[in-house]
């Protein structure tokens, strides 16, 4: 079995292209370039060129001497806080712009919840020179206010959704009926593993180049290519899916994705999709989705804004499905303690999304000379205000 899409862009049996006909068209071409495009040396000498100098890869692939002590296992860190711009959102962004210009195309839209991708876009389309317009929820604009300050000083124009619950749902509607209205010159950048296909399958190849680093420099430490487990916190799915991407097909290595618990699985504030989900469809694929008996999308509730969705990428949906990955949830609580935890012992400060995946080893040990990554997929700046409000800092 492998673990990657097939042909008509599945993974088991979620995936796929749920659109609206309007739709079908941009989806369309995207298909039908994106791997021809991807595979020009062109676009990867660019590609590749733009990683290195410009967000600042190779990542380094930290080993946390303090943190394996005190779990009694050996643990390293993909350090991709250390990106441009602060986490690893900006690895796609950057693919997707080359593509967008690849394809002839002179303006970009995105939708953002928090800003994060709202900001990784409006970076690239800066580097660019390409026009950028980003909508976002005009309740998430003031609950954000830095964000839409960053993405204003990028030079992108940040639309308020003002319909429904003037959040990323209403977002997202409101970028789908900009792209049906502009479909020659318009490119959508979607910010996770999530959408209809290719979007999964073309996010998670840019974001690969995790995995492939991993890989070499795992090499160059311990002289083998495979860690014993790879963990990665899991929003959309994204910065999981760089982190597994090609050890996917090697069973030896363990996956674990990390789930936002929130208050709690049943506590009625959560975002733990595999526990909680069920097949549905969001943003136009299949996948585990939260949802009421009548299939009603439920609001999902994390401390971290990037955990904060209802669905998961459907690459996930099938590692859960498949047994292939191990699922671990986190509340709210136990991530926050583990952030601070890394910060004391490693002098680095996570995202609070990342403190997720740091939060596994309280619960679930490993063997003592066990090669566990984790991947360290955002620096905390962005969440001092909520790290203070939480510690009394
Ligand atoms: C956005 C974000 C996430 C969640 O997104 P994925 O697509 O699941 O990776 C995780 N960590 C950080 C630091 C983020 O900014």
């Amino acid at each position: 079995m492998s673990y990657h899409v097939n042909e008509k862009g599945y993974y088991g049996e979620f995936g796929g292209a749920y659109i609206p006909e309007m739709l079908y068209p941009n989806v369309e071409e995207l298909r039908q370039n994106y791997l021809a495009v991807m595979q020009e040396l062109s676009f990867q000498k660019k590609f590749k060129e733009l990683l290195k100098e410009y967000v600042g890869r190779p990542t380094p692939l930290y080993y946390a001497k303090r943190l394996s002590e005190k779990y009694n296992t050996k643990i390293y860190l993909k350090r991709e806080d250390l990106c441009h711009t602060g986490a690893h959102k900006v690895n796609n962004t950057i693919g997707q712009i080359l593509m967008a210009k690849h394809l002839g195309k002179n303006r970009i839209i995105a939708e953002t919840g928090a800003g994060q991708h709202g900001v990784a876009t409006a970076t690239v389309c800066a580097l660019m020179g390409i026009a950028c317009i980003v909508y976002m929820g005009a309740i998430d604009m003031e609950r954000q206010a830095p964000n839409v300050a960053r993405m204003k000083m990028l030079g992108a124009t940040v639309v308020p959704a003002t319909s429904g619950s003037k959040t990323l749902k209403d977002a997202t509607n409101e970028a789908i009926r900009d792209w049906i209205n502009n479909p020659t010159n318009t490119h959508y950048i979607i910010g996770s593993v999530v959408g209809p296909h290719p979007y999964p399958d073309m996010v998670a190849r840019f974001q690969s180049v995790i995995s492939e680093e991993i890989k070499t420099q795992l090499q160059e430490k311990e002289v083998r290519e495979n860690p014993d487990y790879v963990v990665a916190c899991v929003g959309g799915g994204s910065n999981a899916a760089g982190a597994y991407y090609h050890y996917l097909d090697r069973p030896n290595v363990g996956i674990i994705a990390v789930e936002a618990a929130g208050k709690g699985i049943q506590s009625g504030e959560s975002a733990a999709t595999s526990a909680l989900g069920k097949p549905g469809i969001i943003h136009g694929s299949k996948t585990l989705l939260m949802q009421t008996a009548d299939g009603q999308i439920t609001e999902p509730y994390s401390i971290s804004a990037g955990l904060d969705y209802p669905g998961v990428g459907p690459m996930h949906a099938h590692l859960y499905a498949s047994g292939r990955g191990e699922f671990i949830s986190i509340t709210d609580t136990e991530a926050m303690e583990a952030g601070l935890e890394l910060s004391k012992l490693e002098g680095i400060i996570p995202a609070i999304e990342t403190s997720h995946a740091l939060a596994i080893f309280k619960n679930r040990p490993f063997k003592k000379d066990d090669i566990v990554v984790i991947n360290l997929s955002g620096r905390g700046d962005k969440d001092l205000n909520t790290y203070i409000d939480y510690f009394n800092l």
